[in-house]
């Protein structure tokens, strides 16, 4: 089929499907109901596997197919899904699709047995990551005969049983196949992660963590030291950071066991930013930088902005002041005109980039949220065309857009607007009308829906 055929078949499809979606069915049983919801489920799961082909080609397809964008951002964008769930359908495909040897030759999907039931449309996404789940956690002595027989039973038992039902079976299996729980150093390096969430409203973040047994140990150690009650705790003068806990800081102590770790893995990272030992990066020494206005910090009210993307309390701001040298950029509240540029020294490029960490604070390009941190600095006007280094010329750019940044027909062009603001005019193919566009995401107050400024 070629792709007018292919449309059309989807055409028939969806106004089927609208129909139905839209339309009053009378005269239906409960029973019918149930028959019609299983039979919606079956065409959900159809075409879910219907979609992996094209998926795994995509993937094949190399950044230039696109004008230099990655192919997880291309696919995010035009379906309108978060990058992860797009990684996560990727990684997905992978497993489930044909791949070729290292010489060439066609080899059967990673997951045989799942990937054929998979494209009969007689189990759902739900259990193929239960299986998938379930490889994640064997270790690599299980041999290839082993792991074979595991996926057919269990792609089997998917046939008849719900996700939980499988899942349950599968840890059955794992500890069959794994009796006295051995796994190998590459076993536990595989699953090794750190993973720090978004800022929630209340600007905590949650995560998880998986470490190895050499991290577990040295976390371990440096807890039963500087957890320990009347050790670190920021609501008590007279608790300490070296040397042995005051036995009535120690007594005073009402923080619990997880409170008193979070407090000494903050006294970690101080130390560790204090130390000066971290070196620089992207040219600006490794320290807190942190952008807010004259008005919040006269009031101790508000938030600032560091250049890692985060939300900070003014208040939290001043106590960080206490202790370390952090970079700090104030700004005037009305025209938002650079007032105080705080520095441990002076460096006249490093002073650019604190500059555009506070007046862009991240990548410019439209709907893009990497922090100033991740950011390069970006020259509006190319060298080439004889553009200078001036503060009025530059701008903060994430490495994936700087490729799609320059001349050339299929480049977007960068200027700035009389705002100060950078603006992406994109290339005709992406736009015939070629309007230019700013990123809205890192000045949220400049959002219709942002509370005014208060007049002084
Ligand atoms: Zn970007």
């Amino acid at each position: 089929m070629d792709i007018g055929e292919i449309d059309e078949e989807f055409d028939t499809i969806e106004r089927c499907l609208g129909v139905l979606a839209s339309g009053s069915l009378d005269r239906i049983t409960e029973h019918e109901w149930l028959h019609l919801v299983d039979r919606y489920e079956k065409l959900t799961r159809l075409a879910f596997a219907a979609q992996c082909l094209p998926l795994a080609r995509l993937a094949e397809a190399g950044p230039e197919a696109f004008g230099g964008e990655r192919i997880k951002t291309v696919i995010a964008n035009r379906l309108r899904l978060t990058p992860g769930q797009v990684g996560h359908r990727l990684d997905h495909t992978a497993d489930l699709t044909p791949r070729l040897s290292f010489t060439g030759e066609d080899l059967p999907p990673v997951l045989e047995h799942t990937a054929a039931a998979e494209q009969r449309g007689l189990i759902g996404r739900e259990h193929v990551t239960v299986i998938r789940e379930f490889f994640h956690h064997l270790p690599a002595a299980v041999d290839h005969q082993q792991r074979d027989n595991a996926e057919k039973h269990l792609a089997t038992l998917s046939l008849t049983m719900r996700p939980d039902e499988v899942k349950a079976n599968a840890k059955r299996i794992a500890a069959h196949l794994n009796p006295d729980g051995e796994f190998t150093e590459q076993d536990r390096a595989r699953k090794r992660s750190f993973r720090m969430g978004a800022q929630g409203v209340d600007k905590m973040r949650t995560g998880s963590f998986c470490v190895t047994p050499e991290v577990g140990a040295y976390l371990e150690t440096i807890f039963a030291k500087l957890a320990a009650p009347g050790m670190c705790n920021p609501d008590d003068t007279a608790s300490t950071l070296n040397g042995v806990p005051d036995p009535d800081a120690a007594r005073r102590d009402r923080r619990t066991p997880t409170q008193r770790c979070h407090d000494a893995f903050a006294a970690l990272c101080r130390e560790a930013l204090a130390s000066g030992r971290l070196g620089s990066h992207r040219g600006v020494p490794v320290t807190i930088i942190a952008t807010a206005t004259i008005r919040d910090l006269q009031e101790h009210t508000g938030v600032a902005t560091t250049a890692g993307g985060s939300l900070l309390p003014i208040r939290d701001l001043i106590t960080m002041a206490g202790h370390s040298r952090h970079y700090l950029a104030i700004f005037d509240d009305h025209d938002g005109r650079p007032l105080y540029l705080g520095r441990a020294k002076r460096l006249a490029t490093a002073d650019q980039r604190l500059l555009l960490c506070a007046t862009d604070r991240g990548c410019t390009f439209p709907g893009c949220s990497m922090p100033a941190s991740m950011s390069d600095v970006h020259h509006l006007r190319e060298w080439a065309d004889g553009g200078t280094t001036d503060i009025t010329n530059l701008t903060l750019v994430c490495p994936t857009h700087h490729q799609l940044a320059g001349r050339g027909p299929h480049r977007w062009r960068t200027t700035k607007s009389p705002g100060g603001r950078t603006r992406w005019t994109p290339p005709h193919h992406l736009d015939p009308n070629r309007r230019p566009r700013t990123n809205s995401y890192h000045h949220p107050e400049e959002s219709p829906m942002a509370p005014a400024a208060q007049p002084p």
